[in-house]
């Protein structure tokens, strides 16, 4: 008889995130864990990160081989594509990495040339996540950004050349941003042939500088009501254009673009998190363990000398893990399984709760497996709160 899949856990995807958490300038929109790039020596920073993966081998003798890497930040395109390919190598050493596996790369467009994608390519890239934000000049120099709506637009063709596999970032919604500019903005991006789009709504983040600007009123963000109709708008033109949503902010051409990596967040997989202040999950002996990197480089260097408790973070508890395996599975549109809620938290989704999501055209329904609809993932947290045991 052949065995029930665990509710999580590496049956659902297993990958490593590796943060570089430098950048040439800090946005001000940026509330992830940056730092100024300057003219540093990032030898202890590659030597930690090695190490890292490394002494995660013998706490995950039992995990199957890696199905994605991802290299995120900060700007790992300023990493030099020989730390790039050791950290490949090591993690291929420790794990092993399936064959056609998804290797991403994060990079910004000033990165960007020849030389640095083939390197890349050789490395053992295989995907492109490329942070254009927009193609508005204005717009560009409003979020601080270093590369302007030409660079955007070379780096995108220069990627597409070398990697099929090129996502693009754009951010909307952004304050006082025209209707007609942002459908201007969108059909150029589609045009530029990429198979993958991640487009975020502006949110502005107290502790980052337009959190203070906003704070004094400076900086007025785009209310609610126009957001939403930003939002539906995208998914028209992206669904006309073949690059329908597979999940809140993410659109692909096909199956073969979707983000594995991300899937494995979504679909309450297992991933090593290296890098400072990266996060993880990890399932050991039926448990689910947060883990947590030091924030400073500094720190982090020196916590990766000691090996890895047996416990490599915080456990979870049977709540809190079912509520995230909710959070996070309802997210892209494959639709996520209620009794693997149930089977965690021995608590079953509400059934009047589900009929009335359904009812108001929230919810689709099939047995247990439950979607949002395209006004149900306007809605997300909400609904998650509503279904949470
Ligand atoms: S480049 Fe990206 S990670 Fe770096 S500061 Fe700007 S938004 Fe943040």
């Amino acid at each position: 008889m052949k065995a029930a899949t665990p509710p999580f856990g590496p049956a659902h995807g297993f990958g490593l995130y590796i943060h570089w958490p430098y950048c040439t300038r800090i946005c001000p929109y940026c509330d992830f864990n940056v730092y100024a790039a300057k003219d540093r020596d990032n030898a202890g920073l590659n030597a930690a990160l090695l190490s890292d993966v490394a002494r995660h081998r013998a706490l995950l003798a039992d995990h199957p081989p890696l199905g994605s890497v991802y290299f995120g930040g900060g700007t790992p395109s300023l990493m030099a594509a020989g730390d790039i390919a050791s950290l490949i190598e090591r993690a291929d050493e420790a794990f092993g990495i399936e064959s056609g596996a998804e290797i991403t790369l994060e990079a910004n467009p000033a990165d960007i040339s020849r030389g640095a994608l083939q390197a890349w390519k050789a490395a053992g890239i295989t995907r492109v996540s490329l942070g254009i934000q927009s193609l508005d000049d204005q717009a560009l120099s409003f979020l601080g950004r270093d590369h302007d709506s030409a660079m955007a637009r070379r780096a995108a063709e220069d990627t597409l050349a070398i990697f099929d596999n090129t996502s693009i970032d754009l951010i909307y919604a952004r304050p006082g941003q025209p209707t007609e500019s942002w459908k201007t903005e969108l059909s150029d991006a589609l045009s530029l042939g990429a198979p993958h789009l991640s487009l975020y709504e502006l949110t502005i983040a107290e502790r980052t500088a337009f959190g203070k600007r906003a704070e004094r009123g400076e900086l007025v963000p785009m209310p609610d009501d126009d957001q939403a109709d930003l939002y539906e708008l995208t998914q028209q033109i992206c669904e006309a254009r073949g690059l329908p949503a597979y999940e809140i902010s993410n659109h692909a051409a096909g199956e073969a673009y979707k983000s594995r990596h991300n899937l494995t967040y979504w679909r309450g997989g297992d991933w090593i998190g290296i890098g400072p202040g990266a996060h993880g999950r990890l399932s050991l002996d039926g448990r689910r363990f947060a883990t947590h990197a030091p924030a400073r480089p500094g720190d982090y260097e020196a916590a990766v000398k000691a090996p890895l408790p047996s416990e490599p973070g915080e456990p979870l508890t049977s709540l809190d893990t079912a509520r995230e395996l909710l959070a996070l599975g309802l997210r892209p549109d494959e639709g996520f399984d209620l009794d693997r809620m149930t089977a965690v938290s021995g608590m079953p989704a509400d059934a009047a709760s589900l009929d009335m999501l359904a009812e108001a055209g929230l919810l689709h329904r099939s047995g247990q497996v439950v979607s949002l609809t395209r006004e149900g993932r306007l809605l997300a947290d909400r609904i998650t709160a509503e279904l949470a045991p």
